[in-house]
This record gives structure tokens, C-alpha cells and sequence, in this order.
């Protein structure tokens, strides 16, 4: 019988399963997935919210066809509501194992509280088990979310070279990226859109929708379209589509120059 020879220290791998990174020092999770698992811990805020805004747009919805809380559509989005609870239920349970004394609290309270206490997590023999149940859950809200709401595409991230698609939940101020997790300003990227657009042409509908979205100008669409008729704006014909197409530099020129000339008026 031979005898199978035992290390007297084997070097932990990383708990989170998608990786085989060897530790040291009692730590239980590698580099790179600590701070993944920080930038999910971070994350719950922002998809804590969303979640929120689903659940209510399920009631509003109801209400206003006169079916409240007594008709016959649920009165509010059961599966956001769902995935919500496993979310904070998740949260809370591992933020107990970390301490005796913890009290249950909301989501986004409970990942705070984690994200506080990450140091010591990081040597916790469960902390690849939060780790994945976590990305898990996050991922499970953010489709629920993406099913239920408007979700505007606002390209590739490009942070460090990130391929990743950002997204941002129609109204929101933030977008993110789903890869890399970096969180933008959704203006900001609207104008920086545009701005690599600058000369590309569209319909006049278009263009002044890209520009108002953006917050670039404020004035109506049916404006814009009266300087058009009246020459005051000037677009290309597509010879194809019998359409006149317009540039957001053209726009953005026309409204400035109707600007000035009512500055000029009022002097
Ligand atoms: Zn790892
Ligand atoms: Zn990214």
C-alpha cells in the first residue's frame, strides 16, 4: 500500500471557481477578484435603484388602467420585487457570518457595510461563495430590469481600452459599463456621441432628438423644422429617398444664430 504524501501547506487557490490563482497569507480571493468583488459591492446602489423604479413602474401601470391593488394584474412586478429580496437576503446573510451583533438592514446598507469590512472578508473561507452569489444576483436584477424598463445604448465603454456596451435605464443620469463596471455621466456621453457624429447626416426628426436628449438645445423639434421650410436652415437631398438630411452641426448653428438675433431684438 503506498502512502499519498501531503504538503504540510498547500497554497489556497481563489474561492471565487472561475480561477485558479494561488494564495498566500490566509487571504481567499485573488486580486482581481477582490476587486470585482468590490466594484459588485459598489454596484448594488445603482441596481438597488433601478430595481425600485421597476417595481413601482409595474404599479403605476396599474393603477392607472383602475386596477390597484384589488385587480386582477399583480399590483407590483413580482419578479423584480423577486430578485430583490434574494439580493438584500444574500447581502444581509453574509454580513452576519462577519458579525454576531450585525443587524438586517436594506441592500444597498447591507453591501455598504461588506465593502467596509473587505479586508477582513478577504480571508473568510466563504468569501469566493459571496463573491459569485453576488455577480449572480446582480446579474439576474440587472435582466429584470432590462426587461421591464427602457434601456438607452450609449456605445462602447472605452475606459482603458474596454470593449464592454454601456447601458443607463431611459431617465437615469448614470449609465454602465457592463463589462468594466465604470459608471458615466449619460449627457456626457450623449454629446461626446454626437460630437464624433458631428458632420454625419440624418433626418431632421433625428438630429434634433439626438441634440435635445443630449441637452445640447432645448429648442422643439417643430421649430427647427419652421427654419428649415423657411430657408433658414439648410440640409442635402438624398436623391434616393426624395428625404432632406440635416447635420447637428447645421442645427446647432442654426439655433445659435436664432439666439443671437433675439438677443440682438431685445437690446
Ligand atoms: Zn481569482
Ligand atoms: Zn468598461
Amino acid at each position: 500500500m503506498t502512502e499519498t504524501l501531503t504538503p504540510v501547506a498547500a497554497a489556497t487557490l481563489c474561492g471565487d471557481g472561475r480561477c485558479d490563482v494561488a494564495l498566500h497569507d490566509g487571504f481567499t480571493l485573488c486580486a482581481t477578484h477582490t476587486s470585482q468583488l468590490a466594484r459588485d459591492l459598489a454596484a448594488v446602489r445603482e441596481v438597488w435603484a433601478n430595481l425600485q423604479v421597476t417595481i413601482r413602474r409595474q404599479d403605476a401601470t396599474s393603477s392607472a388602467i383602475g386596477g390597484g391593488s384589488t385587480g386582477s394584474r399583480p399590483c407590483i412586478n413580482l419578479d423584480a420585487l423577486d430578485k430583490g429580496e434574494t439580493l438584500a437576503s444574500l447581502l444581509n446573510g453574509w454580513a452576519g457570518s462577519l458579525a454576531l451583533d450585525y443587524r438586517q438592514r436594506p441592500a444597498a446598507g447591507a453591501a455598504k457595510f461588506l465593502s467596509d469590512h473587505l479586508r477582513l472578508i478577504v480571508k473568510e473561507d466563504w468569501a469566493g461563495d459571496l463573491a459569485q452569489e453576488l455577480a449572480e444576483s446582480l446579474a439576474e436584477c440587472r435582466r429584470t430590469t432590462d426587461r421591464a424598463l427602457e434601456i438607452l445604448s450609449l456605445g462602447v465603454c472605452g475606459f482603458g481600452d474596454c470593449p464592454g456596451a454601456v447601458t443607463a435605464v431611459v431617465g437615469g443620469h448614470t449609465g454602465r459599463c457592463r463589462e468594466c463596471g465604470a459608471v458615466w455621466n449619460v449627457a456626457e456621453r450623449q454629446q461626446w456621441a454626437i460630437s464624433q457624429a458631428w458632420h454625419a447626416e440624418g433626418s431632421l426628426r433625428l438630429i434634433v432628438s439626438a441634440l435635445r436628449a443630449s441637452q445640447q438645445i432645448t429648442t422643439s423639434y417643430e421649430t427647427v423644422k419652421k427654419w428649415a421650410q423657411r430657408g433658414k436652415l439648410y440640409g442635402t437631398c438624398d436623391v434616393a429617398t426624395r428625404e432632406h438630411r440635416y447635420t447637428a452641426a447645421g442645427i446647432l448653428e442654426s439655433v445659435r444664430t436664432a439666439t443671437t438675433n433675439r438677443a440682438r431684438l431685445n437690446a
